[in-house]
Formats: structure tokens, C-alpha cells, sequence
């Protein structure tokens, strides 16, 4: 990102978002009023790197099966990875296990309210944490993700996209925008849902945008600097065949051959070895003494 500084006194009136979102906000089901802690918690580590339609259909049923830490804790980890399915990135099924064990065995089944304490936690990074602060706790923590860090690129910057990340810098951005009073946590909660419904990335529909005063319209909307982003694909990576070895797997209650699962890729046997000794090196896997392979914990 250009060096430009940040209008530090810049404040959007916090009622104008937090009524909009009031009036347009997603009706998704973890924001219902009597979700918990740890069912939001659940939601965010699917969300992590999962678009919300692809999620909507896995979170119900499994808040229901494992509803509580020591609820999913109990379940073999194998049945945690089954329920994933097809989220992807099947090491948050992993972490998320994990995380559910230290809870329920280090904080009496209760998610922790604190930032500092949550990023203690197996799966639980800076935006996790904060996430499940505001979210579950209504605390007042600047809560940055790519949509928030987009809408404050925009109006406080006046540029079309955010630049690298950077934590320090994100979230005194987003600080700054804060209201000082009890309507901080709605007001971070509303910006991250105006920069996911309204200020996209690729067509922003700034005529439904509460915010006034944005910098980027105000600059005349100035295209994105540097080169485009690469669109990420995901036919023939080394995701798709962990995926199809793990279908394979999550198929099977008992171990399989090692000829069962190479025929879930016939297309590049060197490509299929590396994604199973991936899946072996990330624990997802295991090897029985006598050669299968197997879900962790059914080996
Ligand atoms: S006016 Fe447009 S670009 Fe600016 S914050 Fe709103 S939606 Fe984004």
C-alpha cells in the first residue's frame, strides 16, 4: 500500500452503520440470539477459509451432534474429520478437536472471553480470537478481516484495495473507527458485514453504502495499483488429491490398501505420494503396522 496516512480523527457516524445493519445484515443461523460461545467459535473456524454458502449446510448439524467442548472432545477424531466433509483445509477439523480437548479440560467447558487467553488456543489466531470476543462477548476489540481491511482501505485511505496485511497498523485503522461507548462491538460486526455485502471487492454497490464521506469515492474511485490478483484455482492442486484421498478414507470405518486410495488419482502418481505424505506429516493420517492407512485415531 502507498505510504498515505491514515485520517486518525476520521469517524463515521457509528449509527448510520449500525442502523443499516439492523436493516440489512445476513440472517445467518450463529448469529441467532441463543447461540453460544462455542457454537460461534465452531462457526469460525469453518468460515476461516470457507465461503459462508458452503458452510450454512455443515454448522447446523454439527452444533446439534456436538453441541458443547467436552461434547466434541468425546468424539474420535476421525468422526470430527468425517463430519468436515467437504469444508476443505481438513487440518481446522484437526485443530478444532484439539481446541474443544484444552476447553473443556483447562477451563471448565466454558470459551474463554479474552483475547489474550483465546490465542492460547489450538486453531485460535489474532482474528479468531478477536472474533469470538465481539461476536460471543460483545467485547470492544478491533476485529480485521479481508472485508474490513478493504472497506477501511477504501473510505479512510481512499484506495481501491487493502495492501499486505499488517496487525499493527489493521487494527489501529480499525480502532480509530470505533465508536468509545457500548456500540463498539455492533459497529465492527456491522463493518465487516458492509465490506462482505456492499463493499465487495469487485463491484462495490456504494449507492446502498451507509458510510459517508468515503475517501475513494470522494478521490474519484482511483483504479488498484500493482498487478492483478492472482485468481486462486483449485483443480489439479495438491488440495484436490489430499481431498479425494480423504474421501476415500472417510468412506471406509476400517483401514484401507494402499491400491484403494491410488486409485482416488491416477492422473500423476508423483503428485498423489506427496499429498499422502502430507496428510501423513499433518497428523490427518496414520500408517497401520501392517501398511493401511487409515483416518487419525482408526489406525
Ligand atoms: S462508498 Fe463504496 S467504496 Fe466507499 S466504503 Fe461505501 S461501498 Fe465501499
Amino acid at each position: 500500500m502507498p505510504h498515505i496516512m491514515p485520517h486518525r480523527r476520521m469517524k463515521f457516524a457509528p449509527n448510520e452503520l449500525i442502523d443499516w445493519y439492523d436493516r440489512s445484515r445476513r440472517d445467518l443461523p450463529w448469529r441467532a440470539p441463543d447461540v453460544t460461545a462455542w457454537q460461534i467459535l465452531v462457526s469460525e473456524f469453518m468460515l476461516q477459509q470457507t465461503p459462508v454458502a458452503r458452510v450454512l449446510p455443515v454448522w447446523p448439524d454439527w452444533v446439534r451432534r456436538w453441541p458443547t467442548p467436552s461434547a466434541t472432545a468425546a468424539a474420535s477424531a476421525a468422526d470430527v474429520l468425517r463430519a468436515w466433509g467437504k469444508l476443505g483445509y481438513p487440518r481446522r477439523a484437526k485443530r478444532l478437536h484439539e481446541c474443544a480437548t484444552v476447553i473443556a479440560r483447562d477451563h471448565d467447558d466454558v470459551v474463554p472471553d479474552d483475547v489474550d487467553v483465546l490465542m492460547t488456543l489450538p486453531g485460535v489466531g489474532s482474528y479468531t480470537a478477536r472474533a469470538i470476543a465481539c461476536f460471543a462477548y460483545r467485547r470492544a476489540v478491533p476485529v480485521v478481516d479481508t472485508n474490513v481491511r478493504r472497506v477501511v482501505a477504501r473510505a479512510v485511505h481512499g484506495l481501491a484495495d487493502a495492501g499486505a496485511p499488517s496487525a499493527a497498523r489493521d487494527h489501529a485503522d480499525v480502532s480509530a473507527l470505533l465508536p468509545d461507548d457500548e456500540r463498539a462491538p455492533k459497529f465492527s460486526i456491522a463493518l465487516m458485514e458492509l465490506g462482505a455485502i456492499v463493499c465487495t471487492a469487485r463491484a462495490p454497490r456504494c449507492g446502498l453504502c451507509p458510510l459517508e464521506g468515503c475517501a475513494w469515492q470522494g478521490a474519484g474511485c482511483p483504479p488498484a495499483e500493482g498487478p492483478a490478483r492472482r485468481v486462486q484455482t483449485y483443480a489439479g492442486t495438491d488440495r484436490q488429491v489430499r481431498g479425494r484421498l480423504l474421501d476415500v478414507l472417510r468412506a471406509n470405518d476400517s483401514p484401507v490398501t494402499r491400491a484403494e486410495l491410488d486409485v482416488a488419482w491416477l492422473t500423476d502418481p508423483v503428485q498423489r505420494d506427496r499429498a499422502l505424505d502430507s496428510l501423513l506429516a499433518d497428523g490427518l493420517v496414520t500408517r497401520t503396522v501392517d501398511g493401511r492407512f487409515a483416518l487419525l485415531g482408526e489406525g
